[in-house]
């Protein structure tokens, strides 16, 4: 018998862990380089960064194509873990006079077998031209990191754009936020320092998607459409402004996205916030996206944050 199977769940775990390692090393380089102020930036450029760090882009191109290869493992084994078997049929140590033998201890597939085999079972996924590319494109990425040629080709910005690409194609929009963020929520550090402000904080990795690989490419990884006018959130901007500074970012949007909209969706917190249509009273604003905070009985702009004058 062959012992210790592996499960989809067990696959798809490693997944999600690989996407979300290869994504967190990419942050991590921008993370650091955005503690220096406006002057050093203008010193050094974040180019000049990622040229540094070209070690950290092969590890997460490794780590992306791990990530692929597993999916596809993942999807086979609903089907079953045998067709991941490298080994001759004939020569499979399961009659019952053979010593049992662990899963792990076996060759499994990889490469051109693994993508047929992906191919072959059934699945809920639509796997078209375009998939495959993709996958090729992954595999030829990860050749040219892992063999040795010092200047590999592979830019940041086409590298995020695969990682957030492998998230929707295998999990759908808005998952790749949603595994970025859950991994840090899961830490068991989580919380010490401040609850609502590590759970506010995670609109950086919004930043840093948008700032590598624009807003145009981003918006198709999200239900909500991002290009439209943008609001600040009235939590999250309140929440980091309350004791840490200022929240600049905004990542709030009218829902639906149309002109007497009353609704905003918060990508950040996942919130949805009702608010009215008027002219804002700061007179350098033009803001008429106004949200109302029924405990404290005050109105404030979602374009400028100002309080509204009665
Ligand atoms: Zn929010
Ligand atoms: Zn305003």
């Amino acid at each position: 018998m062959i012992t210790n199977q592996p499960t989809e769940e067990d696959f798809e775990r490693v997944t999600i862990e690989c996407l979300t390692q290869a994504f967190n090393l990419l942050f991590k380089v921008y993370q650091n380089y955005q503690e220096y102020d406006e002057d050093i930036h203008e010193d050094v450029e974040m180019g000049d960064i990622w040229n540094h760090n070209v070690g950290t882009i092969r590890t997460s191109t490794i780590l992306l194509h791990q990530a692929v290869e597993s999916f596809m493992k993942s999807v086979i084994c609903r089907t079953s873990p045998l067709l991941l078997i490298e080994k001759n049929r004939a020569d499979w140590p399961t009659l019952p006079m053979k010593t049992n033998k662990d899963f792990d201890s076996l060759y499994t597939i990889s490469g051109e077998s693994l993508v047929a085999t992906f191919c072959a079972v059934e699945s809920e996924l639509i796997i078209d031209n375009k998939l495959i590319e993709f996958i090729e494109k992954i595999r030829q990425n990860r050749n040219k990191s892992i063999h040795g040629a010092s200047n590999i080709e592979i830019k940041p910005t086409e590298l995020l754009d695969d990682i957030l690409n492998a998230f929707t194609y295998f999990f759908g929009r808005d998952k790749w936020f949603l595994h970025i963020t859950n991994f840090n929520l899961k830490n068991p550090l989580f919380g010490y320092y401040d609850w609502e402000f590590e759970d506010a904080i995670t609109y950086e990795f919004l930043d840093f998607v948008e700032s590598v690989i624009g807003r145009k490419k981003m918006n198709k990884h999200h239900e909500t459409n991002i290009i439209g006018r943008r609001y600040h959130c009235p939590i999250c901007k309140d929440t980091i402004d309350a004791e840490y500074g200022e929240m600049n970012s905004k990542w709030t949007f009218l829902h639906p996205n149309t002109p007497n909209s009353e609704n905003v969706h918060c990508l950040n917190c996942d919130g949805n916030y009702k608010v009215t249509r008027e002219n804002c009273t700061t007179e350098s604003c033009k803001g008429n996206v106004i949200s109302f905070e029924e405990e404290v009985r005050y109105k404030f702009c979602l374009s400028c944050f100002q309080e509204q004058k009665e």
